[in-house]
């Protein structure tokens, strides 16, 4: 096998092993790591389709984590897709309303972020391993409600490493709140700050920074790192259900070896459907890629126009996952799109830092032929959902209805029958209230447990443990601190 290096977006000079990409997860240069080339599927898709999640996840992962071993690679995928997924399948696909729903929300936090989150804290531990890093991993985080929990079950009672998150003390709903204060795990800290999510994110940055705590920390035996959504050993396991879902089509005959299939993805920071971007370029026959904004459609006027502009007002909407102005991701794309030229992507994305926008080339833009952009209101959005609802039995989230919806009227422009998978990237109990208020606008109630036990009447789709078992889990976390005290507080936790 060839080996694969990764490099910058932003400067080819450094070099590094994929486990070296893990461990520093950004770039010096703040660009995000890209593999030197895309490696083809070495196995056809028929012996695919004869494995299970964990043989597809290994086939996949190798081509492009070539420094792990055999042994660690499989090690890693057999400890992240256990029975934390309350399927054996992992990612069930359901075939509703002329899709097929690809459900990758059967983790521990009943989120799509599960299925990379689930693994990385063994790609991060191993690759720690590989390169004799004799210090436990600190993992911080700042979040506005989904990821930190998505974070914290992945990283708790995993042996060498601890995990920190700060969250605004009002800034998430009640149910955010109650999944991270009763998280498990003696590695696990989870600490409200007296200010807004901006704040913590500031606060984290700079401690992230600080050259006398990295000292101290190297002391004690710990350094710190990140999980956030750039980690290349994020990225690479989302690779995976593309493929597998692929080759389920092909086991049950509802496609041929070969045929194209669409891919509907629901987009906030571009990471899942990079991922399916990937896929189709390791040889995996997709035909369209489509991205579905919600209001928030930066990147829906990006695949119209070719220009990339974050200036404009940000809208709260019921799919609070994919409101986002700035697609982290992107860059990734834009880069490939520049034939790998890290110089013109630097330009473009320091661009982006001064200006808030950016235009890309028509050579460029000729290479985007396969994306298809879409976006969709929240009317429609809540219509979306109530329509599958009533018209196929099958209940969806708010983030996969803007897929839906995109879906819907991309097929009655186009006329494009092409089999197509949705990513369906969250549980309908994870939007209690919006999914509910969808079907059951009469229904009232303040309280969100009342709303799911309401869904479940109505739809009889199983509340999952991730929501039942917070209803009456202890609270083991208290601490509460002011945005100055946050470096006291981490020192507390780690002594
Ligand atoms: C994070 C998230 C998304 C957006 O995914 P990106 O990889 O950021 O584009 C969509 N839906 C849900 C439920 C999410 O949590």
């Amino acid at each position: 096998m060839v080996d694969i290096t990764y490099s910058s977006t932003r400067g080819a000079d450094e070099k590094l092993k994929a486990s070296e990409a893990i461990l520093n997860g950004l770039a010096s240069d703040g660009g995000l790591y890209v593999p030197d080339h895309v490696p083809a599927l070495d196995r056809s898709l028929k012996e695919l389709a004869g494995m299970d999640y964990k043989g597809v996840a290994y086939e996949v992962m190798k081509l492009l984590l070539t420094d792990f071993t055999e042994e660690e690679l499989r090690g890693c995928i057999a400890a992240a897709y256990d029975d934390k997924f309350d399927t054996e399948e992992i990612a069930p696909l359901a075939e509703a309303c002329d899709a097929y729903f690809l459900e990758l929300y059967h983790g521990a936090t009943i989120a799509f972020k599960d299925m990379a989150l689930s693994i990385l804290p063994h790609l991060m531990t191993t690759a720690a391993r590989k390169n004799n890093v004799k210090n436990e991993i600190v993992i911080l985080t700042a979040t506005s409600g989904d990821t930190g929990k998505a974070a914290l079950a992945g990283f708790a009672s995993v042996p060498g490493t601890r995990i920190i998150v700060f969250y605004p003390k009002d800034g998430v709903s009640p149910i955010q709140k109650q999944q991270m204060v009763t998280q498990q795990g003696d590695n696990t800290f989870v600490v409200g700050i007296n200010g807004n999510f901006d704040n913590a994110q500031t606060g984290v940055k700079k401690l992230f920074s600080d050259k006398e705590l990295a000292e101290w920390m190297n002391e004690n035996g710990m350094q710190f790192s990140s999980a956030n959504s750039i980690n290349i050993g994020r990225l690479v396991p989302q690779i995976v259900y593309y493929v597998y879902a692929y080759t389920r089509l092909m086991k049950e005959e509802r496609i041929a070896e070969g045929a194209p299939i669409n891919v509907v993805v629901p987009t906030g920071n571009f990471g899942n459907i990079l991922a399916a971007y990937y896929a189709k370029e390791m040889g995996l026959p997709i035909a369209k890629l489509i991205c579905a904004s919600n209001e928030n459609k930066v990147l829906y006027d990006f695949f119209s126009t070719g220009t990339y502009d974050r200036n404009r007002e940000f809208i709260l909407t019921s799919s609070p996952s994919m409101d986002i102005l700035i697609s982290s991701n992107l860059e990734r794309l834009i880069y490939h799109i520049c034939d790998n030229d890290a110089g013109k992507c630097r330009t473009l994305m320091e661009l982006l830092t001064r200006t808030g926008r950016y235009d890309i080339t028509d050579a460029m833009r000729a290479k985007l032929d396969s994306f298809v952009g879409g976006t969709c209101d929240e009317e429609t959005t809540l219509a979306t959902i109530k329509n599958i609802f009533e018209s196929c039995g099958y209940l969806i989230d708010t983030h996969t209805a803007v897929a839906a919806g995109v879906y819907k009227s991309y097929r009655s422009k186009t006329g494009d029958r092409t089999p197509t998978v949705i990513a369906s990237t969250a549980s309908p109990y994870k939007f209690t209230g919006s999914v509910l208020s969808a079907i059951d606008p009469g229904y009232s109630s303040d309280d969100d447990f009342d709303k799911a036990d309401r869904l479940y009447e109505l739809s009889k789709v199983p509340i999952p443990k991730a929501v039942s078992e917070i209803r009456t889990a202890p609270i083991v976390h208290k601490t509460i601190c002011e945005v100055d005290d946050m470096e006291k507080t981490v020192k507390g936790f780690l002594k």
